[in-house]
């Protein structure tokens, strides 16, 4: 099976790769990446929700005769009433500046007490087949957004997102840790029991 994942995000792609590959063990799967399909161009994700932004780009990729999954994830704060939500990636104005996004999510918290600094990532997964067949399926990780940073690994907002699993930040558990409990392994997991039992 060929598989494209709709994503240039470096950080993405090797969670998704790993996740894939375990699930598809000892079957046959080659799982491509944007760039390698060459194609650079820009998507414009203007749905409303993670789901419709994650069809969007498996729809795109998909009619170029691909069988694609899409994801599009992004962190939920309680006490912003959601944000940074669907923008995630660019909530401080220019895509996919993690640090200056850390930063802002932390200004915006100031003041607001640890049981207050609830949270959630979702991931929303698209999957899209050249002859029109689409369905999505979701997932969450709940934490706690912490005070500053802690950790180096994972991408985006790991550093600041605490989960009680462990009693660590995302970036300070190894990739294993992270894929087992985080809204990507898990959208990951449904996707591959979902396209099985749609035999496709
Ligand atoms: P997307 O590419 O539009 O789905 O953007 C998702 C954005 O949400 C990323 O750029 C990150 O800022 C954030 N995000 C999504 N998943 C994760 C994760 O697993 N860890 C940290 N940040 C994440």
């Amino acid at each position: 099976m060929r598989l494209v994942f709709a994503s240039n995000n470096a950080g993405k792609i090797r969670e998704v790769a790993k996740i894939l590959n375990e699930c598809f063990e000892g079957e046959n799967i080659e799982i491509l990446s944007l760039k390698d399909i060459a194609f650079f161009e820009d998507i414009v994700e203007d749905g409303n929700s993670f789901e419709e932004n994650a069809l969007i780009k498996a729809r795109t990729i998909a009619r170029l005769g691909y069988l694609c999954i899409a994801d599009d994830s992004g962190l939920e704060v309680d006490a912003l009433d959601g944000a940074p939500g669907i923008y995630s990636a660019r909530y401080s104005g220019g895509h996919g500046n993690d640090a200056e996004n850390n930063l802002l999510v932390l200004k915006n918290l100031a003041g607001v007490p640890d049981e207050k600094r609830t949270a959630r990532f979702t991931c929303a997964i698209a999957c899209a087949t050249p002859n029109g067949e689409e369905f999505t399926v979701r997932a969450s990780c709940e934490g706690r957004i912490l005070h500053a940073e802690e950790g180096s690994g994972g991408f985006g907002y790991d550093p600041l997102f605490y989960v009680e699993e462990y009693g660590k930040t995302l970036a300070s558990v190894t990739p294993e840790e992270k894929n087992a409990i985080s809204h990507r392994g898990k959208a990951l997991r449904a996707f591959v029991e979902e396209y099985r039992k749609r035999g496709i």
